[in-house]
């Protein structure tokens, strides 16, 4: 597959869930930590109040900018400052119990930050704590925190892998054409709109080709329909050896394919589809049938739809059919094409020379 795409980056899948993760965890935190911390104070254990206080706050502030539609100001893994602060109080003045607040920190942890920070954050949170207990309980008490500890970090991650797996097969099967490995029409919406959004922003150019087999039935007609799933398949094959890596190739119908070229004017896309056009042509997909393909070639302009810019698309490559097929045709600009073929004419064979 080419292309930046979410199935490969394994974008973070918990992100869309952090706000609802978070805003949870304060409002809970309202109702559990905030009392905790002023019966600490009236207990006369200011430090422990203190500490608890302080990790409200950090979920209270967080929780807030998320109401307000915001980033979270504060880093989660600011917590490991008021966690360890109140748990070294409380281990002191209280025994071991104060150690117990490091298990549900680790699973917010987990679920709250990005996988890395997790990571730093839990094995600190470890090595905090256990040295703590060490200091104000003893050895034995510590290998028991360790270990178990240690056990619900690695359940903790073990839910979190299952969960970035899931993600990753369910935005597979959701934006990705399963015969041909290349995206689909989904996903396409999605990356339309990051193009104009590029061009409004930065002024960067998109072209888009939209590529459409010839007589693609009389194929299937002829040679059946696994053959002409092969073909499809080829022809994937053959456009993404001859595109760029950025570039981002859909299957968006039957027999109908789109390429994205980011940061490329009209021209310079024509030039590419000239090059797919004549090595489709070219190519030995069936033996004695000479798969060509009709390319429709349009840029995006400024302040254009998605709808407008593909009906472009569409338009020039309905001029590419009814000029006789095989060739190119750019909405913006016109390219010298091969002599056109009567629209009724049978599809193109190789001669004997040429198989030979
Ligand atoms: P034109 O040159 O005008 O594009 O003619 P065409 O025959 O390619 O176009 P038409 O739209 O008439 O036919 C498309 C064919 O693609 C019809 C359909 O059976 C076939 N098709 C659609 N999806 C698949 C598929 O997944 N596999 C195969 N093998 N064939 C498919
Ligand atoms: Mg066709
Ligand atoms: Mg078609």
């Amino acid at each position: 597959m080419q292309g930046p795409s979410p199935v490969e980056t394994g974008e973070d899948p918990l992100a869309p869930y952090r706000g609802r993760i978070l805003y949870g965890l304060a409002s809970a935190a309202a109702v559990c930590l905030l009392p905790f911390s002023v019966n600490a104070f009236v207990q006369g254990n200011p430090g422990l109040g203190a500490g608890i206080l302080a990790a409200f706050l950090v979920l209270a502030i967080d929780a807030f900018a998320i109401y307000l539609k915001k980033s979270p100001p504060i880093p989660l893994i600011l917590l490991l400052v008021p966690i360890a602060v109140g748990t070294a109080v409380s281990l002191k003045v209280q025994g071991f119990f104060g150690a117990l607040w490091a298990y549900p920190t680790v699973l917010l942890f987990t679920f709250g930050l990005s996988r890395r920070m997790a990571y730093v954050g839990s094995i600190l949170l470890l090595l905090i704590i256990s040295a703590l207990v060490y200091h104000y309980i003893g050895f034995a008490y510590t290998i028991r925190f360790f270990v178990t500890l240690t056990l619900t970090i690695v359940l903790a991650n073990i839910v979190l892998s299952i969960i970035v797996d899931l993600h990753r097969r369910l935005l597979d099967q959701a934006l990705v054409d399963p015969l041909t490995g290349v995206f689909n029409r989904r996903y396409m919406e999605r990356c339309l709109s990051d193009a104009i959004e590029r061009l409004r922003r930065n002024s960067a150019p998109t072209s888009l080709l939209l590529i459409d087999v010839d007589r693609f039935k009389s194929i299937n007609d002829q040679y059946g329909h696994a053959t002409g799933d092969s073909v499809l398949r080829g022809i994937v094959s053959l456009i993404q050896k001859r595109s760029r890596k950025l570039d981002l190739l859909f299957r968006i119908g039957g027999e109908e394919f789109m390429l994205l070229l980011p940061g490329t004017r009209e021209a310079a896309a024509a030039l590419v589809a000239e090059d797919l056009r004549a090595s489709t042509a070219e190519s030995r997909l069936l033996e004695d049938w000479q798969v060509t393909l009709s390319i429709g070639v349009a840029e995006l302009r400024p302040g254009e739809s998605p709808d407008s810019w593909m009906k472009h698309a569409d338009d020039a490559l309905y001029g590419a059919k009814k000029a006789g097929r095989n060739r190119v045709v750019c909405a913006g600009l016109s390219l010298p094409q091969p002599e056109p073929v009567p629209r009724d004419a049978k599809p193109e064979t190789r001669s004997g020379a040429e198989r030979a």
